[in-house]
């Protein structure tokens, strides 16, 4: 590279040149940034959707490519979050493409180290069984002399990418079982 154009490429002299002092416009752009386009640019259509994980609710446009979210970003029309995300927000394109996401139910026994996979009905009737076990086990009908029916042998704790609706039907399940202990992430 010359030296003209090295002292050109020169961010001072760029700022001067380009009438850009204080160096956030057209000085801190390269050639590289110049030609890069939006990863949103190629999409068929984009789908009005909202934040999975919390209950603040934020906006999303989720674009789609050929049939595929190929990006999600904050809707600049939310009322609620006005185009913004926040890093769990942002991520959410993790959620449903990423390579980390299981397709699979594995689990881990008591002391074990390593994770098994095990196929969905057998993971089911293990929920049920033990889910039976637990609340008998742990029912009380009464305390102190007053009424309570309930268990303290089960509970429920909520991950942060359950939604509203999952929640309201969680909470509705353990309830019916007796269950008392009942808290999600998924809140204000
Ligand atoms: S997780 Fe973040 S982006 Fe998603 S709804 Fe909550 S605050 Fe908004």
């Amino acid at each position: 590279m010359g030296l003209t154009r090295r002292i050109r490429d020169w961010p001072v002299y760029r700022q001067l040149a380009e009438k850009d002092l204080t160096g956030r416009g057209a000085a801190a752009k390269s050639r590289i940034s110049l030609e890069l386009t939006p990863r949103t640019t190629g999409a068929d259509k984009v789908v009005k959707s909202v934040c999975p994980y919390c209950a603040v609710g934020c906006g999303q446009n989720v674009y789609v490519e050929n049939d595929k979210v190929t990006q999600i970003e904050g809707d600049p029309d939310s009322p609620v979050s006005r185009g913004r995300l926040c890093p769990k927000g942002s991520a959410s394109l993790q959620l449903t493409t990423g390579s980390a996401r299981q397709h699979q139910v594995l689990y881990r026994r008591p002391y074990g180290t390593e994770w098994e996979p095990l196929d969905l009905d057998t993971a089911m009737d293990m929920i049920a069984e033990r889910t039976i076990a637990a609340r008998a086990k742990g029912w009380q009908w009464e305390v102190d002399g007053a009424r309570t029916r309930r268990t303290l042998g089960i509970a429920s704790l909520g991950g942060a990418t359950l939604d509203n609706e999952e929640n309201y039907l969680i909470k509705k399940l353990f309830t019916a079982l007796g269950a008392v202990q009942i808290e999600n992430q998924a809140r204000i």
